[in-house]
């Protein structure tokens, strides 16, 4: 589906936590509070939609903005973001944008419903701007709680991938930085914390009780014939059924519509995207056992020459 992002957009904040959330995570929200979310950037209501996981529209929010409200223009933004650099270190970035994953208490994500006792009190810091001009670029940065808002970003702004980005675990501190792609031709040791990514392959995930496997396009080749691919193994033996179904959901969602996608030949793939451990005797594994560390988007991923 084609968002209208004049009233519909892929994410908000969720008042309570004060973070970016992407209305997909709406899949994993038992009982979903309509009264929580606001636009990021004139903080209106934002209402959530289409999030039941049976529905075939992809979730996102709705929402009547503010005559200034930037966000309401961000289809524009991302277009343009595709083409040329938005912002500057002096400037700023003309939206706010997730600059830090921040993973706290499960709790955050699976909500407790409308009306039951949030455990974390709201920050005030990082909340929505409301305010005109001269806004810095400080307080355009916003706080993640998984990678998803990120790889995002990463996506709809590859000209502007200066800016700031920290991730646990992981040492560099720009968006260009912390990305990496998995070589596509060479099965290689990567000693080194990033979030990494590559296209899926078209083959079905395999499922087990104890974890989920997706195989991506990279790795060891004999010629062009892929012999060696990278995996990514995600341990789910103590996961909810509900957290089970979002990211099933997600991947096979962005699966099917790479394979629809491929007829036309266009440079957009179903990219995963995850923060995980390789393995120590098998370089082609990679594990991962925390949902909020990997993500799948269908979308190109540009690399401009500068
Ligand atoms: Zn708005």
């Amino acid at each position: 589906m084609e968002i209208d992002y004049r009233t519909q957009m892929e994410s908000a904040i969720d008042k309570v936590t004060g973070e970016i959330i992407d209305a997909e995570q709406l899949w994993l929200i038992e009982n979903v509070d309509k009264e929580r979310y606001i636009c990021r950037g004139c903080g209106a209501k934002a209402v959530p939609a289409s999030y039941q996981p049976e529905n075939v529209v992809r979730p996102y929010f709705r929402s009547t903005h503010n005559a200034d409200c930037d966000v309401s223009g961000e289809a524009k933004l991302a277009a343009r973001g595709r083409l040329e650099k938005l912002g500057s270190k002096l400037t700023g970035f003309p939206a706010p944008y997730p600059s830090k994953l921040v993973l706290v208490d499960d709790r955050v994500v699976v909500d407790d419903g409308p009306g039951g006792e949030h455990p974390l009190p709201p920050r005030t810091r990082g909340g929505p701007r409301v305010d005109g001009g001269g806004t810095t670029d400080v307080q355009r940065k916003r706080s993640a709680g998984t990678i998803r808002p990120i790889c995002r970003t990463f996506i709809n702004y590859p000209y502007d991938r200066y800016l700031d980005l920290s991730v646990p675990g992981v040492e560099t501190k720009t968006y260009a930085q912390v990305f990496k792609k998995l070589k596509w031709d060479e099965l290689l040791s990567y000693p080194d914390q990033r979030i990494f990514y590559a296209a899926m392959r078209w083959s079905p995930p395999l499922r087990t009780d104890d974890y989920f496997e997706v195989s991506l396009d990279g790795g060891g080749r004999e010629g062009k014939k892929l012999i060696q691919p990278y995996r990514i193994r995600i341990a789910w033996t103590a996961w909810s059924k509900s957290k089970r179904t979002y990211v099933c959901n997600e991947l096979e969602v962005a699966r099917k519509d790479a394979i629809a996608e491929a007829e036309k030949k266009t440079n957009k793939k179903a990219y995963l995207f995850f923060l995980g451990q390789q393995d120590h005797g098998d370089l082609t594994l990679f594990h991962v056992t925390d949902h909020r560390l990997i993500c799948c988007l269908f979308d190109e991923v540009i690399w401009p020459k500068f």
